[in-house]
């Protein structure tokens, strides 16, 4: 199924597909419930998509952020599960806009070629939630380094992951003058450092979700990213990016649930016809199709500008939002047209209706998307 009627990337798409070909509905089932999917992204990384926004000078493939969102698009379109491979996409942007020349030349070839993991992105924390100003995981400098404690969740991949962008408190928040300030970001090679435990968290669906607990864990000083206390500024920079490449991927999970509903709608007969003859079937999947093409003009839009190095965290926003309130509501309309069906393991709806589902909450919830938009853009009173 088609959403755009852009063929500039249709090349792009195909090869995408043909890596993806090789790991069809059986092997992303295998998984359940917390397999990392180690062959996918070893097979990915091989063709080079994995590697795909790193710059060439470094080994990567120099790619803009419009194809990188189509790969990631691609691979949920095809039935796989792409959250093993988008944070490495958008993680690295940080390393890249920020890090020194020394940081780029010692991790970006080997993250291009795979043999280093940057997975690991450290922001959430029980205490503080979607206001992350408020986190309390200090990193304090001492002469061998900084001495990181405290405590992260939902810390994905950590566990399959050879560095960690981690976002901690380098000045008390009552000490400083805005509430942005005094947070660090620091590039930590997990294999390399004490103190550091990674327990899984169970989850409806397959993410290898982690909680992360620092007592005492001492890292270089080369470990930081640009200078201390802009580290919220440095990750802010890298959510369009990530907006954008989630928007891409909950594109693809519409198009699969859509184009697996439309099928068995077309041969599924109940009462003496196909049961896709009925509005009450036909018009849910008509409607999420048609969202999803609203998204997906948002997206592209988003992607641009990103590419172009404009403004555009109200787009990338409103990708994100439009693009996983669509695929939610292809992966309700693909369910019930598939009755029983749907909820049948080995028809991989309901995989892909548990999996779309998280976007609405992360990687930002979507309530917070709507406040960025009302406060941020129309001038709204703020609500925090
Ligand atoms: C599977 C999974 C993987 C994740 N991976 C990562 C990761 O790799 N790294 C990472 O750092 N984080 C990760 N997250 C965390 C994710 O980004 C947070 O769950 C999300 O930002 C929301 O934070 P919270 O869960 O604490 O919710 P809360 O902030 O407690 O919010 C709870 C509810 O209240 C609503 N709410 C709160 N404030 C407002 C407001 N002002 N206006 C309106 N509504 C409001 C929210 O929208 C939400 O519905 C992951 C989460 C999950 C579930």
């Amino acid at each position: 199924m088609r959403l755009s009627s852009n063929s500039e990337y249709d090349d792009l798409r195909s090869a995408v597909r043909e890596v993806c070909d090789r790991f069809p509905g059986e092997y992303w089932r295998g998984l359940e419930p917390d397999r990392y999917p180690e062959e996918f992204v070893a097979a990915l990384t091989q063709a080079g998509y994995l590697g795909a926004l790193v710059p060439e000078q470094y080994g990567g493939g120099g790619a803009t952020l419009t194809e990188a969102s189509v790969i990631l698009e691609e691979i949920s379109a095809s039935g796989g599960n792409p959250s093993a491979c988008h944070a490495q996409m958008y993680i690295m942007g940080t390393l890249l806009r920020h890090g020194s020349d020394e940081q780029k030349e010692q991790y970006l070839p080997q993250i291009a070629d795979g043999s280093l993991r940057l997975q690991a992105f450290a922001v959430t924390e029980p205490g503080a939630g979607s206001e992350t100003t408020k986190i309390r995981t200090k990193a304090e400098k001492v002469d061998a380094g900084w001495l990181v404690n405290g405590q992260k969740i939902w810390t994905s991949r950590a566990l399959y992951s050879d560095l960690m962008l981690l976002l901690a408190r380098t000045t008390p928040y009552d000490d400083c003058v805005k509430k942005t300030d005094g947070l660090s970001t620091f590039l930590i090679d997990m294999r390399k450092v004490d103190g550091i435990t990674i327990k899984p968290i169970a989850t409806m669906m397959n993410h290898n979700t982690t909680e992360v607990f620092f007592d005492d864990a001492l890292i270089p000083d080369e470990a930081l990213i640009g200078e201390v206390g802009k580290g919220f500024r440095y990750i802010l920079d890298g959510m369009n990016a990530e907006r954008i490449l989630i928007a891409s991927e909950c594109l693809g999970d519409g198009r699969f649930l859509l184009e697996r509903a439309v099928q068995y709608a077309n041969s599924r007969e109940v009462f003496g016809g196909p049961i896709g003859a009925n509005q009450g079937v036909q018009f849910p999947l008509a409607r999420a199709y048609a969202a999803l093409r609203a998204a997906d003009l948002v997206r592209f839009e988003a992607a641009r500008m990103y590419d172009a190095g404009q403004k555009c965290a109200e787009e990338a926003n409103m990708a994100k939002l439009l693009a996983s309130e669509a695929s939610w509501a292809a992966a309700n309309a693909s369910l019930d047209a598939h009755g029983g069906f749907g909820f049948a393991v080995e028809y991989d709806i309901e995989r892909k209706f548990r999996e779309t589902r998280l976007y609405q909450t992360a990687p930002i919830n979507n309530n917070l998307v709507l406040a960025y938009l009302g406060q941020h853009v129309m001038g709204l009173p703020k609500s925090y």
